[in-house]
């Protein structure tokens, strides 16, 4: 059977890191297994859905390079929910209620004084024809409850967290409807999920209750449960969910310039304990994506090891790639000469300066500026080689080690460290290193 995920966002706001791990971890559950993942947009609320955030969405993950074998949206599905539930209408698997808010509340808070669960006590299944029908006379709307089966234990195998286990005689029968025919979002995802062929959910764990709810709706609509795998959440370095975290986007990280390999090295490997493997190629990532390795503790999301893994990532990133965001002229040596010194790529137009000039030197004491003057005349000889020119210059000096090096580094690109200097001297050419040596001699 072909593995098929989704990630199913609601479009009411920006995806954050938390968001776009799940997004990631369900793309490489597909393509582990050479299956499909869909894109399905929960847009159910009318009113808190904004079409700006499908399309950054959209945006997002294009630009991380996750490509969804498919689309659906749910706002373009009411028919299909519409049928679904006239099943369970039919079945008596959904059933009509009229508490407020206040009643419901009432409840609860009447049942917890009594030290009971909080449990949705169906009193509206009692309800006659006649009743409902006085309701109607009355301009009272209904809302809908999903009627769980009390002798249906439920139990599923999940693919992080094991074995569940939840009684329904412990839970609440689930509004699914709202009064005014709006959908709640627990019945249209199962639906979608059926209709999808969606074979394994994988999400936070923060619908483990749902899960538990859900697989009576699959059963009630006469399908079989997809697999469920439900993620530890993932927390900031200070060990809760930061309000920077749960606001953290992609254009803020984009901007900081991590680059989108960074964040999938990174996010595939959140929440075991596999080190982070900084690969360029995602069939790589896909390939030792297995969920079995997932742990239940929450994942800690660290933005100075993204930075460490972008570096890395910057280090090995081919020029084709990078090109794009580098500055005009910079060609490819350049790139090679240049990046094992970067931890973003936008600091690569600070060392193409360097390359193109000009630059300024820091002044010298009488000797280095004699021996750079040497050095200038050597260039003559050896061009812009470096172990050429070095060794000739260590040859007539004596010179060697700091004494011979960090002058030359100094007057030819006005820095002490950088990248490694037989790179970066021919990227300068022999006309601007002999210029750039004359002018530190004074
Ligand atoms: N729209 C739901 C959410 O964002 C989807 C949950 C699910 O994956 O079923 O939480």
């Amino acid at each position: 059977m072909t593995v098929i995920t989704r990630f199913a966002p609601s479009p009411t706001g920006q995806l954050h890191v938390g968001n776009i791990r799940t997004a990631l971890h369900n793309w490489l559950l597909a393509r582990h297994a050479g299956g499909r993942f869909m894109l399905r947009i929960d847009d159910t609320d009318a009113e808190r859905s904004h079409e700006d955030y499908v399309e950054a969405i959209r945006a997002d993950l294009a630009w991380l390079g996750i490509v969804p074998d498919g689309e659906e949206r749910q706002s373009l599905r009411f028919d299909l929910y519409e049928r679904e539930f006239q099943r369970l209408v039919a079945a008596g698997r959904v059933y009509r209620c009229y508490e407020t808010a206040q009643e419901l509340d009432l409840k609860r808070k009447v049942l917890l004084g009594r030290g009971l669960p909080p449990i949705y006590d169906r009193a509206a299944l009692n309800l006659t024809e006649a009743d409902h029908a006085a309701k109607a006379e009355a301009g009272e709307k209904p809302h809908w409850r999903f009627l769980l089966n009390r002798d249906e234990a439920i139990a599923w195998q999940d693919g992080i967290r094991g074995p569940q286990h939840f009684d329904p005689a412990q839970m609440s029968d689930p509004v699914i409807r709202r009064a005014d025919g709006s959908w709640l979002y627990m019945l249209p995802s199962v639906i979608d999920d059926i209709d999808m062929g969606v074979t394994d959910v994988l999400r936070g764990e923060d619908h483990v209750s749902n899960t538990a709810t859900q697989i009576q709706m699959f059963t009630a609509l006469g399908a079989q449960p997809p697999r469920f795998a439900h993620e530890a959440l993932l927390v900031g370095t200070e060990g809760k969910l930061s309000k920077r975290l749960g606001s953290l986007g992609l254009s803020a990280l984009r901007d900081e310039g991590i680059e989108p390999e960074a964040l999938i090295a990174l996010l595939a490997r959140l929440g075991t304990s596999d080190p982070v493997d900084p690969a360029l190629d995602v069939d790589q990532i896909a390939a030792s994506f297995d969920l079995s390795r997932f742990g239940r503790a929450p994942a800690r999301f660290d933005e100075a090891e993204l930075h460490r893994v972008n570096a890395a990532i910057v280090h090995r990133l081919p020029y084709a790639r990078a090109v794009h965001l580098l500055p005009p002229g910079m060609g490819e040596d350049a790139w090679e000469a240049i990046r094992p010194n970067l931890e973003h790529i936008g600091e690569a137009a600070d060392w193409w300066q360097v390359v193109t000039g000009p630059i300024t030197a820091p002044p010298q004491e009488q000797a280095e500026r004699e021996f750079l003057a040497e050095a200038a005349a050597a260039l003559e000889t050896t061009g812009a080689d470096w172990a050429a020119l070095t060794a000739a210059l260590k040859e007539s000096t004596g010179r060697k080690g700091k004494a011979l090096f960090l002058p030359l580094r100094q007057a030819l690109t006005g820095r002490d460290h950088g990248p490694d200097m037989s790179a970066l001297l021919p990227l300068i050419g022999k006309d601007a290193a002999k210029a750039r040596l004359a002018a530190a001699a004074g």
